[in-house]
């Protein structure tokens, strides 16, 4: 890799927005999907890849969910979460908050004891190992009535203590973030730190109501804030932070091309924008591979790339001395 993916890889970053079962390899796909004999529409890995060509949003969750499908047993949980971590000790990922998705597992019959001792396993030794800092931001999935991720809520209190907050992910379009006011209140209670994804497929208004309705404290994805100008102010006033993922939103069709990627002017405007990963594999890349891209495609600069490092540090819920060691590290105030 170039020079610039080097120096990149040596700042310390935040990864705040990434689908733990959307790192999941084709290969290892392959592998779980033989070990537990479950039937796939796919013969081989590289048919997966090909698999990966989509249309939109829709298009994509219907293969996620599918991968999703063979993993079965804490061991599973286990690696996949192991691996990712590794992952994050050689790009030089500091700290992160990993989203996972109960209701796809409980709805197949997988208990929250399996899957949460898979990853709090990993998430241990990687700690143990290299020092890793981990979090999980438990998310409901958003397709699914507020019943569901009530219930959700509920099955989560005895492992409460793995859980650092609370997100909302799956399909956009047609579920505003209001369907889960009541249960981000009761989340919020509970002292759960909040967060949603709200414009990426969805409308600006999204981001206002996942804001106003929901209280979250950041914003997965809110790349389509731009278009609304009175919106693009209120972010840069209140720095609310946003966690953009270039890769995914080319390869889910919401810019047509990188070049089209508007994160240099959403750093311009003075936005609190990270860069992540979201669902690597699928999109065709891991954070560094996204950094890569945008310096490749619209020559983000080391200074640019160094503050949005910076942001990332400033917008994760890590402890606060954590925090100032991370910014010193990166020659930037603690604010
Ligand atoms: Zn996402």
């Amino acid at each position: 890799m170039s020079e610039f993916v080097d120096y990149v890889r040596s700042l310390p970053k935040a990864e705040l927005h990434l689908h733990i079962e959307g790192t999941l390899e084709p290969a290892m796909l392959m592998n779980l999907a033989e070990q537990h004999q479950i039937d796939l529409p796919y013969s081989s890995a590289a048919e997966v890849e090909r698999a990966y060509d989509f249309e939109d949003l829709q298009s994509f969750l219907d293969l996620y969910y599918l991968g999703a499908s063979v993993l079965i047993d804490t061991d599973d949980f286990y690696s996949l979460m192991f691996r990712y971590l590794e992952r994050c000790r050689d790009e030089g990922i500091v700290h992160t908050e990993m989203m996972f998705d109960p209701q796809t597992h409980t709805e197949r019959g997988i208990s929250f004891q399996v899957f949460m001792s898979g990853f709090s396993q990993a998430m241990d030794e990687a700690k143990r190992q290299w020092g890793q800092s981990s979090s999980l931001i438990m998310c409901f999935l958003r397709h699914l009535p507020e019943e569901s991720a009530f219930e959700t809520l509920k099955a989560a209190e005895p492992f409460k203590s793995q859980i650092l907050s609370i997100g909302l992910d799956s399909a956009e379009l047609g579920h505003p973030p209001g369907k889960f006011e009541r249960v981000y209140a009761a989340a919020g209670e509970q002292g759960y730190r909040l967060v949603a994804h709200a414009g990426g497929e969805g409308p600006p208004a999204y981001i206002v109501d996942a804001l106003d309705q929901l209280k979250v404290e950041r914003v997965d994805h809110g790349v389509r804030c731009l278009e609304d100008e009175a919106l693009v102010e209120r972010l840069v006033r209140e720095k609310t932070p946003l966690t953009v993922c270039p890769l995914s939103n080319v390869r889910l069709r919401v810019f047509e091309n990188m070049v089209d990627h508007p994160i240099r002017q959403m750093l311009e405007r003075g936005l609190n924008v990270s860069v992540n990963s979201d669902d690597p594999p699928y999109f065709g890349g891991y954070l560094l591979d996204n950094f890569d891209a945008l310096h490749r495609e619209l020559g983000l600069t080391r200074e640019a790339a160094r503050l949005l490092a910076v942001n990332s540090i400033r917008s994760s819920f890590i402890d606060e001395a954590s925090r100032k060691d991370w910014l010193d590290q990166l020659g930037a105030p603690t604010p």
